[in-house]
């Protein structure tokens, strides 16, 4: 025992686990020395942190620095709030909503009333969506910001060392900066688009005048919410998306159901074709569209579809340019985002990039998710730094049926070769849904194979994106099915399909050997035999004399 447990031993022991640790450290001191070494250090600093960007990532980044009574400066070129506020979440919302009660009028006969006209001015609509920008804007502004310790500054940033950002003729030393310069729409190389002028998120939310007929080019979220929208609006809209299915990023069977719903509603959906070429014809614009795999050599285009405004919705790339990351060589990813580590540091250790402009996800709340890691690893990096936890992310894409995910679909758990079992619950089941005239769609739960927990979920229903949230409360505590069937749900809600999902793996799963003992078990205080079942011998009941 004295040589197993000799100090000499135990010492190596200790070394041992701690060398990776040890390693790692040396090995990112060298790398942030080789970066650091040309730039010439302040004796003192300004500012804890400069934040670039006020859009989802920023503003948060900003508020955590200003909470934690670090000195902070938030610069903005542009509008406060970013996208989200100002060209993304907020108006998108705000038109969707207004689109959803002309799409409810049209269909007010399924709601006991006799024909309901949709008589509205589309500008109305437009400047309602103005309005909602305008009643949001305080929660961004300079003010708020300023009145919570924050430093804003109106101007386009230049970051010219890893310790000095210029604005406003001004030069600001700082210990860290934070990127969260964002996106912007990214227009594909289309034959002859640049003769037209189209339209992208960032300004169809100008349009004053409702497109007759509207191509948007692009199935994923924001394409596949602004055609249905429209559509609802009265516009003749033709979606186009390369691949074989919109929404792609989701299975097959629900991609199916919101393309089968915008059918439904009129929208022509045009999936598995290419956008090849405008062509502008005796004054009326065209766009041309081979079908996937043939070129544009391959003889005559298979659709040619008129149009009087394009709608350019096939992703977006991020703001790399124009604020000094080349100069200082900022590693960039094959996806043109800015390369982060686990910490969200950039290649400089004191430089970090948050949201749309490093990715992978491009929602706003998986931007402010990364400005509380990048935040803290700035300020507090130097006693403990966390690494950002990207396991349990949900989404939604707000359209009819609104469909939201967290953790695996199918699709996934396929590709990467991970064991699952589907447990689906169909809403047209559910009372509430019923009663509101929403029966259809779809709770999907894939789960560990036997076992209740959760992989992934997708719901395809009204509301799916407050729906999922217990969902994703459940997958980010590790609780399991049987935790959620547990649950008291209020009847009659939309909720209650969270339950009959778990409900329905339950029945999956249900212990026979138990239900068959339990079985003998109350034939036996019936006092019946096996096969004695239906037979009587009772007679009818005579009351007994005294
Ligand atoms: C139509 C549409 C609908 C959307 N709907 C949703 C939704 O429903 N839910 C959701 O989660 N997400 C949605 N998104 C995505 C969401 O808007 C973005 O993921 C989010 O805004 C990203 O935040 P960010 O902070 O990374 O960048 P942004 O919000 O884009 O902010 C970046 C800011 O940086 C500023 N900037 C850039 N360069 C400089 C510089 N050199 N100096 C100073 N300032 C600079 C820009 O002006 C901008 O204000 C939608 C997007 C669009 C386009």
């Amino acid at each position: 025992m004295s040589d197993v447990l000799s100090p000499g031993l135990l010492f190596s022991f200790v070394l041992l686990g701690i060398f990776p640790l040890i390693a790692k450290k040396l090995v990112d001191f060298a790398r942030s020395r080789k970066v650091l070494k040309n730039w010439d250090k302040p004796a003192a600093f300004d500012r804890d942190v400069i934040v670039i960007g006020a859009g989802s990532g920023g503003l948060v980044a900003a508020l955590i620095a200003a909470t934690v009574k670090a000195k902070v400066t938030l610069i903005e070129k542009n509008k406060m709030g970013g996208d989200c506020l100002n060209t993304g979440c907020v108006p998108s919302k705000a038109l969707i909503r207004s689109a959803k009660l002309a799409s409810d009028m049209k269909r007010g006969a399924s709601l006991g009333f006799s024909d309901m006209e949709v008589d509205f001015n589309f500008s109305d609509v437009m400047d309602r969506v103005q309005r909602i920008i305008k009643q949001i804007e305080p929660h961004d502004s300079v003010e708020r910001f300023e009145s919570l310790g924050v430093d804003v500054e109106i101007g386009e940033a230049e970051i010219l060392s890893p310790y000095l950002v210029s604005v406003n003729g001004k030069v600001l030393s700082t210990r860290n900066i934070i990127i969260a310069t964002g996106a912007e729409p990214f227009i594909p190389p289309i034959k002859n688009l640049h003769q037209v002028e189209y339209l992208t998120s960032d300004n169809v939310w100008d349009l004053q005048e409702q497109p007759g007929r509207l191509v948007v080019l692009g199935g994923g979220p924001i394409g596949t919410e602004l055609t249905q929208a429209f559509n609802r609006l009265g516009s003749q809209v033709t979606q186009v998306e390369m691949l074989p299915q919109i929404m792609t990023r989701e299975d097959p069977e629900i991609a199916e159901m919101v393309a089968a719903s915008l059918r439904s509603e009129g929208v022509t959906v045009l999936a598995g074709y290419t956008a090849m070429e405008v062509l502008v014809e005796d004054g009326e614009k065209y766009l041309l569209c081979q079908s996937a795999g043939k070129s544009a050599s391959e003889g005559e285009p298979d659709k040619k579809i008129p149009f009087d405004e394009i709608l350019i919705a096939v992703g977006r790339k991020a703001n790399i340019t124009g604020f000094g990351i080349q100069k200082l060589n900022v590693e960039i990813t094959d996806r043109g985002t800015i390369s982060v580590d686990d910490y969200l540091r950039t290649n400089y250790p004191n430089i970090y990039a948050i949201g749309d402009v490093a990715g992978p996800y491009q929602f706003t709340h998986t931007a402010s998710h990364m400005a509380w890691y990048a935040t803290v690893n700035a300020l507090f990096g130097s006693f403990k730094k966390f690494k950002v936890d990207y396991s349990v992310i949900p989404w939604s894409t707000f359209c009819t049926p609104e469909v939201a995910r967290v953790g695996l679909n199918e699709t996934e758990a396929k590709s990467e070769q991970i064991e699952y079992e589907v447990t689906r619950y169909d809403v047209a089941e559910l009372d509430r849904a019923i009663a509101d005239e929403e029966g259809h769609g779809v709770v999907k739960v894939l789960t560990v194979p036997g076992k209740d927990k959760i992989l992934g979920v997708t719901i395809a229903a009204d509301h799916a994106g407050d729906l999922i949230a217990e969902y994703v409360l459940a997958m980010k505590h590790g609780l399991g099915l049987n935790k959620i069937l547990g649950t008291i749900h209020i009847y009659p809600t939309l909720a209650e399909m969270n339950k009959f999902a778990a409900s329905e793996w339950r029945k999956n799963h249900k212990p026979d050997w138990a239900l068959d003992l339990a079985e003998k078990y109350h034939r036996w205080r019936r006092g019946k035999k096996p096969g004695t079942e239906n037979t009587s011998t009772e007679r009818r009941p005579e009351l007994k004399s005294s």
